[in-house]
């Protein structure tokens, strides 16, 4: 006897909906028929990345990845696994961090940071004497190694450990970090990575952060070769999806799940399945999933975006001296310069690309719009000790003597995946072990994992 194939619905085509729907579609035992659906008229993981226009000729040219997506060695095994095994190729671009306030109109870096410490002595900032240079240099050396000895050997207090949440904010402060240190090194850096302020990343549970420090220190960090749409090719292949279907509500009838949406042309339809995973941002996710709409309430987000450009007057001069300083061998690749400018409690950062385009993401200053060639706008999930509660909650096992009303994660067979549904930083690594926990929990094989 085989059992009729179960109908599951995964909502939404970022890299979590479009990896989980991959693993059920080729489930060893093919007991799946997969249904996607996706609100844009295009597969979402790619569909931000933006091919640029040669000015001269009018011919689409090269393709910039929005957002970048960089990936660490020590934090991103999941990532790498599935990368490796579709023969994704990946690069560890060398990239040049300069670091300035925006007290005026022009970005003027206080240090020069490369990736790896790729470029050694680090360069000079223009206008800097030596003397305030090596003194600058040897106070982040300190307090780099202070901050980096803490990660490795002071706990954070978490809820499970001690009772309270500890969030970055105090445990800076617990550490004795100076404050000159966190507010020009260690927020327009990590800020940066979290594209958010410094205010809300402050609020970050401090585990978060320091477990991403204490799991990439030293390590390599990547970008895919050619492009994500490599990616979203190899796991869209026979995928069945509707686009253009903006979902409105999820919920239990009977035995199954009902998914309802709306066309494009605003028809709405209603469909029942065996199983429903929603692979949306916890604000969406609270306004179809009802059981969930309080919880969802509490986790953070934001929007941001990020410009494509060709503004160039905020960095020339920055810019002008990076390169004068600059030195690389033949046959490698010409480092990236990142301006990191920090105004009011906020970074932006401008990647200086290799077609000669700028890319700011989280922009604090006006752009000259008749510079722009293109804007993408994300919905950035963040993390506090109140949403990192719920999340553990929602994804934990219920106790047997348990009586919280919280629905946890497969209740009534809908599940949730997404680089926010899991605890830690939110990232891509996240949207991998979100579709894992899924996978196994309906005993479906990941075939990146087999030889682990
Ligand atoms: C600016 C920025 C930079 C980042 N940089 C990095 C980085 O360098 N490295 C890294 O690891 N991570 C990075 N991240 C985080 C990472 O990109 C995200 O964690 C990840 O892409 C989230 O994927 P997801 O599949 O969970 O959700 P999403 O990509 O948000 O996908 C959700 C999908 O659901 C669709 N949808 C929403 N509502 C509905 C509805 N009602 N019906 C149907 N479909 C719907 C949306 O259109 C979208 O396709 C960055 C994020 C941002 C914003």
């Amino acid at each position: 006897m085989t059992s009729p194939r179960q109908q599951v619905a995964v909502i939404g085509t970022g890299m979590a909906g479009l990896v989980i729907s991959y693993i059920l579609r080729n489930d060893p035992r093919g007991r799946f028929d997969v249904q996607v659906f996706e609100k844009q008229d295009k597969l979402s993981l790619d569909s931000a990345s933006h091919t640029l226009t040669d000015s001269k000729t009018g011919e689409k040219s090269e393709r910039l990845d929005l957002p970048m997506r960089a990936f660490a060695d020590g934090y991103y095994e999941s990532l790498r696994r599935m990368y490796d095994y579709f023969g994704i190729t990946y690069g560890s671009p060398r990239f040049i961090y300069a670091l300035s306030t925006l007290s005026n109109a022009q970005a003027d870096p206080y240090f020069i940071h490369s990736s790896n410490n790729h470029q050694l002595p680090p360069l000079r900032p223009n206008g800097l004497s030596w003397i305030s240079w090596l003194i600058e240099v040897c106070y982040l050396a300190v307090c780099y190694y202070w901050f980096t000895a803490c990660c490795f050997f002071v706990t954070p207090h978490t809820a499970e450990s001690a009772g309270t949440e500890e969030t970055l904010r105090q445990y800076v402060d617990r550490i004795r970090l100076p404050q000159y240190y966190v507010a020009n090194y260690l927020l327009p850096l990590m800020s940066s990575v979290t594209t958010c302020s410094h205010e809300a990343l402050m609020d970050f549970p401090a585990v978060d952060l320091v477990d991403y420090e204490r799991r990439t220190f030293r390590q390599k960090h990547y970008t895919v070769l050619g492009g994500v749409h490599r990616v979203q090719t190899k796991l869209s292949e026979n995928l069945t999806h509707t686009l253009g279907a903006k979902v409105t509500t999820v919920e239990n009838v009977g035995t199954k799940v009902q998914v309802t949406w709306t066309n494009i042309d605003g028809q709405s339809n209603s469909r029942l399945f065996d199983h429903v995973i929603l692979g949306v941002t916890p604000d969406v996710v609270g306004a179809i999933f009802q059981p969930l709409r309080t919880a969802m309430a509490a986790v953070p987000t934001a929007k941001v975006q990020s410009v494509v450009h060709r503004d160039f007057s905020r960095i020339l001069n920055a810019s002008q001296s990076i390169w004068k300083q600059m030195s690389w061998g033949s046959g490698e690749s010409a480092p990236q310069p990142i301006h990191m400018c920090s105004k009011d409690g906020a970074t932006e950062s401008i990647h200086e690309h290799p077609s000669s385009a700028l890319i700011t993401t989280y922009p604090i200053a006006p752009i000259d719009p008749e510079k722009v060639e293109y804007t993408a706008t994300f919905t950035r999930v963040l993390r506090s000790a109140a949403s990192r509660q719920i999340v553990n909650r929602i994804f934990g096992r219920r106790s047997a003597d348990e009586k919280s009303q919280l629905w946890r994660n497969g209740d009534g067979n809908v599940w949730l995946v997404g680089g926010w549904c899991w605890d830690g930083m939110v990232m891509l690594e996240g949207c991998l072990a979100s579709a894992t926990r899924v996978a196994n929990a309906l005993d479906v094989e990941v075939p990146w994992m087999k030889s682990s």
